[in-house]
């Protein structure tokens, strides 16, 4: 089968979520046994929720159709109707899941601000509130993203991440990691899959990103809770039958294109060199370049076989994946830097 990424010339930098399955995972795919998930009888479901949960050191998973998904669900089990959720002030559940948190579970929010993202531990304890008594709002959970997306990809530190949870764990407050690119984390940072997971109460990971799987994400945490979020997922309308196709390719790409995000991460640098980016900013596969006019630059850009996204008012996103090789790296940043910035 050809890839339709080499009929079309257009090198995509807009997002790692535009990864189209690769000839391999397809045949995974349809040589992949189903049965109806929701009976709980799809094989390759059970498997990837079970081998998600075990590389974290998690006791149980739960596949949901996307991370928007996942995290919500973690987040309803940990934060009461009118309760408070702590966040960074650029988060993906803050910023890009259109007030679901608000919608669906009542939970009230309120975020720290942070340079690129990065978790500072003060800046989490400056603003929580837990038992606010009968006349405030008692944050009940935080949430942490890993890596941050709007941050820039930015791999958190893991001694400031200890000192959240010591927080939070000294005032009974509950602990949601968004790691849509956790896999990004470990490989850039090389902190073992376990010590960046554990301390969460809930975690997300988003298998259909960087790793290349059409659809999906994993949310994992205890037996109970997952057990509850099973329940959660039902009603939300996120129940599906023969999930086995989908997790299949989830699986491949765990098993197959886990460490070469560290290419993904090579080529970002070379991105980042041809707009003079610093390179101090890009710890994984994002990139977020300054540039005065943005749509300009993004029709630009287009114009010249590139895709990137504007995201800001003087700021373009340009992410690498599985779908852009060191060539199509090098070339889209012989084209970027031709343009005017
Ligand atoms: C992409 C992403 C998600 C999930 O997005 P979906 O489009 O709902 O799958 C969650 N968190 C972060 C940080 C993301 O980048």
């Amino acid at each position: 089968m050809r890839r339709r990424g080499y009929r079309c010339p257009v090198i995509d930098l807009r997002s790692d979520t535009v990864t189209r399955p690769t000839p391999a995972m397809r045949r995974a795919m349809v040589d992949a046994e189903v049965g109806d998930d929701v009976f709980g009888e799809d094989p390759e479901t059970t498997a990837l929720e079970q081998e998600v949960a075990a590389l974290l050191g998690h006791e149980a998973g739960l596949f949901t159709p996307s991370g928007s998904m996942a995290n919500q669900l973690g987040l309803r089990l940990l934060v009461g109707p009118g309760e408070e959720l702590l966040a960074d002030v650029q988060a993906h559940v803050v910023r890009a899941e259109l007030g679901a948190a608000a919608v669906f579970s009542g939970i009230t929010t309120r975020t720290w601000a942070s340079d690129r993202g990065r978790l500072v531990a003060d800046a989490v304890r400056a603003i929580a509130e837990p038992n606010a008594g009968a006349y405030s709002v008692s944050t009940t959970a935080i949430a942490v993203e890993n890596t941050h997306n709007f941050g820039g990809g930015t791999v958190q530190p893991v001694a400031e991440v200890r000192a959240v949870q010591e927080f939070a764990r000294e005032h009974g407050i509950g602990l949601h990691l968004d790691g849509a690119r956790l896999w990004n984390a470990h490989v850039a940072s090389g902190t073992p899959f376990p010590d960046l997971a554990s301390g969460f109460d809930t975690v997300s990971v988003c298998m259909s990103k960087g790793l290349g799987a059409p659809v999906g994400s994993v949310l994992v945490g205890s037996a109970d809770r997952i057990a509850a979020a099973r329940i959660w997922r039902k009603r939300y309308g996120g129940g599906m039958r023969q999930t086995g196709i989908l997790a299949a390719g989830a699986r491949y790409a765990l098993h197959e294109h886990v460490d070469r995000l560290a290419e993904d991460h090579a080529n970002a640098r070379v991105l980042a060199a041809a707009l003079d980016v610093d390179p101090e900013s890009v710890d994984t596969n994002i990139v977020f370049a300054q540039v005065s006019d943005p749509d300009t630059f993004v029709a630009a850009a287009e114009a010249a076989g590139v895709r990137v996204m504007r995201l800001g008012r003087t700021t373009v996103r340009l992410v690498t994946h599985l779908d852009v090789s060191a060539e199509d790296a090098a070339r889209a940043a012989e084209v970027l830097a031709a343009l005017p910035r």
